[in-house]
């Protein structure tokens, strides 16, 4: 599993999504850009960014265990 999540992107936005796959993840991503912070026009630089940050799920996992 791959996991965003938004707040990484956009400091305070607690949604995040979780797909079996990173081009579903980036999907989501982007409609969520579109529907919730109002991006018209997602930039290439802006699927990066979004790349950069997704985690295996897993790993997400253990750094909540903090
Ligand atoms: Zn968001």
């Amino acid at each position: 599993m791959k996991r965003f999540e938004c707040g990484t992107l956009v400091p305070g936005c607690e949604w995040h999504t979780r797909a079996e796959d990173e081009a579903e993840v980036v999907r989501r991503a982007v409609e969520h850009m579109r529907g919730t912070h109002g991006e018209e026009v997602i930039h290439p630089k802006m699927v990066e960014h979004i790349k950069e940050r997704i985690l295996d799920d897993q790993q997400a996992a253990a750094a909540n265990q903090d």
